[in-house]
């Protein structure tokens, strides 16, 4: 079957990873997702990774802290998340690198975008951690940026919900699904499917965006083909 992309960037949300415990890592489905990874990879999809944090921790969420401190602890969980993955890869035989935003030379390689590209020319998956390197931001953010960096075609964003709604499902079982929106709407409506900063960024460099459920690991290899899952968002729909 024809690949409908050649190079992504597929965001992973560290609640993806808890799986019903709501925290740290569930193995079984880092193993699912991570199956579903190097299925997409032997297909021949070239892919960098940006993987949050909020499964440990959330920046904003800490009350009574500095939030620039909050926020480092926040991207030090990324960094949890992206070394478990990586294991996890190439348990499996996928060539994989972490790149961090924060220097951290014993544990990953610095951030460095011509060596990022490098890697995925070279077939390796190279994940991200640690967002951007800025408090203030998240890793929604991080995964426009690097997306733009590494000029992937589209941004997968796997969450723990299937698709954008118009409110949100858990609260109104009339809750509408969009199979397709423009990042304007996104915006004006509020709809929480990424921090707005992200959502301008993406829309301000016209990088499709598709959400989609990773509850169903299947999800990955579906969207690359061109199937119909999730919600499609882009500057025009
Ligand atoms: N974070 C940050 N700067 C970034 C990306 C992340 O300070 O560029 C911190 C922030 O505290 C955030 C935490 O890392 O709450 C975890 O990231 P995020 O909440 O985006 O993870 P996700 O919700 O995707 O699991």
């Amino acid at each position: 079957m024809a690949l409908k992309y050649k190079r992504v960037m597929l965001k992973i949300s560290g609640e993806a990873l808890a799986g019903e415990k709501g925290f740290g890592i569930d193995q079984n489905i880092l193993s699912k997702i991570s199956s579903k990874i190097k299925e997409a990879h032997d297909m021949g999809v070239d892919m960098g990774i940006v993987v949050g944090g909020g499964n440990f921790w959330r920046g904003r969420s800490s009350t009574g802290m500095d939030r620039t401190t909050a926020d480092h602890m926040g991207m030090l969980a990324t960094v949890i998340n992206a070394l478990a993955l990586q294991d996890a890869l190439e348990e499996r035989g996928v060539p994989t690198r972490v790149q961090t935003a924060l220097e951290m030379p014993r544990v990953a390689e610095t951030y460095i975008r011509r060596r990022a590209i490098r890697h995925i020319e070279k077939r390796r998956v190279v994940i991200f951690a640690c967002g951007t390197g800025n408090p203030y931001f998240s890793t929604d953010t991080a995964a426009v940026l690097r997306a733009a960096e590494i000029e992937a075609e589209v941004i997968l964003l796997a969450k723990n919900v299937d698709a954008v709604y118009d409110s949100d499902p858990k609260l109104n079982p009339n809750a509408v699904k969009y199979d397709r929106i423009s990042f304007m709407e996104v915006l004006s409506k509020q709809l929480g499917v990424m921090d707005s900063t992200a959502t301008s960024l993406c829309m301000d460099n016209n990088i499709p965006l598709l959400v989609f459920s990773i509850k169903e690991p299947e999800n990955i290899i579906r969207v690359l083909n061109g199937d119909n899952v999730g919600t499609f968002v882009a500057r025009e729909v």
